[in-house]
């Protein structure tokens, strides 16, 4: 792993980026994801391939259309910056191609997903079943289909068991996004990540409450705190659990 692999690696990501913008826009409103071209929201001009490169263009045009000048969310630099940088730290961090490929693809699954869960309160099964099996192929190119198969179910049944006990907070989506992050991440990622999930789920939630943004009573979406306990396992996970063993925790 060099410098320019790593740089090479966040322009990919980047154009990722850009890619997961169109299925956040686009999946939830059961759109073709192909076609047509990317327009503009307000004057309907298609977008130009030039003005069309990831992060670069909105630097450019200074966030405004070509055409109308009507604003561009920030929205679509800020998923093109988070999957470069994600990228990046996939190549710099992973041992080998396999384990490159496999966080890259967990990441960018987990990007489109948290994004449309954010925006629609889904977590589409066109994205997570399609997860699950990606993680198990990469699992078992790995050689360690089993843990991953284990992990994956007990990922979700631990999930579903929270569904079916609380009714609330979380929902369906979650049980198959849990699952998934189990499928890619295997043992012990997958108890890191759940960890980490409920730590910035708690968190979120408590301030969300304490800011006044949301009542009691209002459903917050679980599955970007799923996301994160995930990013958090897939970079730091190891670290994590070996520290966490350090500290000799009483009764073990
Ligand atoms: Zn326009």
């Amino acid at each position: 792993m060099t410098l320019p692999e790593v740089g090479l690696a966040a322009v990919a990501g980047a154009i990722l980026g850009s890619f997961a913008n169109v299925l956040i826009y686009r999946m939830p409103r059961g759109e073709s994801i192909v076609t047509p071209a990317s327009r503009c929201p307000r004057c309907g001009t298609p977008i130009r391939a030039a003005d069309n490169v990831p992060l670069v263009s909105y630097l450019l045009l200074r966030g405004r259309c070509r055409s109308c000048g009507e604003r561009i969310a920030g929205r679509y630099p800020l998923v093109e910056g988070l999957m470069a940088a994600l990228a990046a730290a996939a190549w710099a961090t992973q041992p080998d191609l396999l384990a490159r490929l496999s966080a890259l693809a967990l990441a960018f699954l987990l990007l489109v997903i948290t994004f449309i869960d954010l925006d629609h309160q889904l977590i589409l099964n066109r994205l997570s079943y399609p997860g699950v099996l990606l993680g198990l192929g990469f699992a078992a190119a790995q050689g360690r289909l089993v843990p991953a198969v284990l992990a994956a179910l007990g990922a979700g049944g631990l999930i579903a068991a929270i569904v079916i006990l609380s009714r609330g907070g979380m929902g369906e989506g979650d049980i198959k996004l849990a699952a998934m992050i189990g499928a890619f991440l295997g043992w012990p990622g997958v108890a890191v990540a759940l960890f980490a999930a409920f730590l910035v789920g708690g968190l979120v939630g408590v301030g969300l409450l304490a800011l006044r943004l949301r009542r009691r009573r209002d459903a917050i979406p679980f599955g970007p705190a799923l996301a994160a306990g995930a990013l958090v396992a897939l970079f730091w996970g190891e670290r994590l659990w070996a520290w966490y063993w350090s500290l000799g925790v009483p009764g073990f």
